[in-house]
């Protein structure tokens, strides 16, 4: 297994009950947290263990920082006009995520996916056992009402206003530990907008509090942290796979790299990896039966992020777990979800930030590998393929500004990134229905790369999970 984020957690879990003996190789490090003590840093003081084997801080808005190269928590990848965040930890996403466990509208996703792939059935077993496996849940009334979330109910009532009232959402964030943050037994983290580099504490049910523990109890699974996958081809005698790695100092360099072998594999490393791996296997030839499907139907998923003004108070910091969202199907070029965000560098001003994903459904990219560099790259995304979901997110803001319930406004350049990297390995194409890559026996892929570029106007942790899940069914209902 390549990769501990959300797929790869699932299938470990899933293969350890069946008594597969497991080895998860993730490249990054396994933090542990403190009540007390300042693990990771954060965008307003940042620090080398934040990034993955990076010369600069940097990150959307972030002015950049030099920094130490280690094996750090985000891997920032520049691909052609789009820069990518992609988590590099054990546990993957979840612990640089903001939570957000919402699931796509069944029109989108029946536009996006082939009709083998049941809606009915992702919403009536796969979405409600994720969400209860990772304690999905709303925020509650008595956290909403507190200083810190005074941005929240400024958006809401923003929103209310212009005639778009939110629901709230659920996140994954432990409300026990919010509430120790607020009463001052834990050290302040999630209410003072730490999150896009990890909560010190362990504020959020991340895959290390509940899929990866349950796939070590097992007693069928293991992982080796710090272990990179740097590629894969075919095992000797056309049998199984070779998987060559490299191991990582904590503080930075190489310690071994090393060949291993298995019968089975699991690809998990994510959208970008996942592809980037793939797509070097077949081009160079160590995989050549792998077909034209992979590398294709990449997306950011419609990322957008819109600052705008609000009337005070403010509260004194904007803590992170979000709140609401809206849902606007028409009038902004693309569906839309809007949520409630935070800025750690807010603080106590009267700016709000807006986070939306639009359902975007023609702007996709292709990697491709490329002999000169001996690189996977992804050349065909300009910035031109950024503008459609944020000139929507734009303009829904300026229809709230220009209804007379925000503003003057600050709205910052566009910022061209995503937190969302999908696609490179779709479902159905790339793959069978379940995940199966297409020229390969017991050769699987398990994340991001599965969904075609864009989760259907939603946050994609909860369609990736249920994906994951839907698909280990089978192929362990499947596997003699
Ligand atoms: C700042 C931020 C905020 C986000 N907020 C939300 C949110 O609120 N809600 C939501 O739904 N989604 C959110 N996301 C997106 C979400 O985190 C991802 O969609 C999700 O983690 C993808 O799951 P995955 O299983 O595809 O891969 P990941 O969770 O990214 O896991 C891939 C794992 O593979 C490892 N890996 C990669 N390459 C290799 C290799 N070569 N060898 C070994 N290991 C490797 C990585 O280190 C990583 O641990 C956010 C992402 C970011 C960066």
């Amino acid at each position: 297994m390549i990769g501990s984020g959300f797929g790869g957690a699932v299938a470990a879990l899933r293969l350890g009950q069946a008594g597969v003996q497991t080895l998860v190789l993730e490249r990054g490090r396994h933090w542990t947290y403190s009540p007390t003590q300042q693990v990771f840093g954060n965008e307003q003081n940042p620090m080398s263990q934040m990034f993955w084997q990076n010369d600069f801080a940097i990150w959307l808005t972030m002015q950049p920082t030099l920094i130490d190269r280690m094996p750090g928590l985000m891997e920032v990848v520049t691909a052609g006009g789009i820069q990518i965040g992609t988590a590099a930890c054990v546990g993957g996403g979840s612990v640089v995520y903001a939570g957000v466990t919402v699931q796509p509208r069944r029109r989108h996703f029946e536009a996006l996916f082939p009709a083998g792939v049941s809606y009915t059935e992702l919403d009536q077993v796969h979405f409600p056992r994720v969400r209860q496996m990772l304690s999905a849940s709303y925020m509650p009334e008595d956290i909403y009402r507190t200083d810190p979330f005074t941005h929240s109910r400024a958006f809401d009532a923003q929103l209310k206003r212009a005639g778009f009232p939110t629901q709230p959402i659920r996140t994954t964030f432990n409300w026990s530990r919010v509430r120790g943050e607020l009463a001052g037994r834990l050290r302040p983290s999630s209410v003072i907008g730490e999150s896009s580099f990890g909560n010190s504490n362990g504020a959020k049910h991340d895959l290390t509090q509940n899929y990866l523990p349950a796939a070590l109890a097992t007693g069928n699974v293991r992982i080796s942290q710090l272990t990179e996958v740097t590629s894969i081809a075919v095992g000797p005698g056309g049998r199984g796979y070779t998987v060559r790695i490299r191991e990582h100092a904590p503080d930075g360099g190489i310690v071994a790299t090393r060949e291993l072998g298995c019968d089975m594999l699991f690809l998990a490393a994510g959208s970008v990896n996942t592809t980037r791996l793939l797509v070097r296997a077949r081009d160079t030839g160590e995989l050549s039966e792998l077909n034209e499907h992979v590398g294709t139907c990449w997306g950011g998923n419609g990322d957008a992020f819109v600052y705008r003004a609000f009337e005070g108070p403010t509260g004194a910091s904007q803590g992170a777990p979000c709140a609401s969202a809206v849902f606007v199907e028409d009038g902004f070029g693309m569906p839309l979800r809007i949520e409630n965000w935070y800025a750690l560098a807010f603080g106590g001003e009267p700016y709000l930030s807006q986070f939306s994903v639009a359902v975007d459904m023609d702007n996709r990219g292709t990697w491709t590998y490329d002999k000169a560099t001996d690189e996977v790259k992804m050349l065909d995304w300009g910035p031109e393929k950024n503008l459609g979901p944020e000139a929507a997110a734009a303009a829904f803001s300026n229809t709230i500004i220009g209804r007379g319930v925000a503003g003057p406004s600050p709205i910052l350049p566009p910022t061209g990134g995503t937190a969302h990297p999908l696609g490179g390995c779709p479902l159905g194409r790339a793959t069978d229905l379940y995940g199966r890559v297409e020229g390969y026996r017991d050769l699987y892929a398990l994340d991001g790369s599965l969904v075609p570029g864009n989760a259907g106007g939603a946050n994609p942790s909860l369609l990736i999970t249920a994906l994951a899940e839907r698909a280990m069914d089978d192929i362990v209902a499947h596997s003699g």
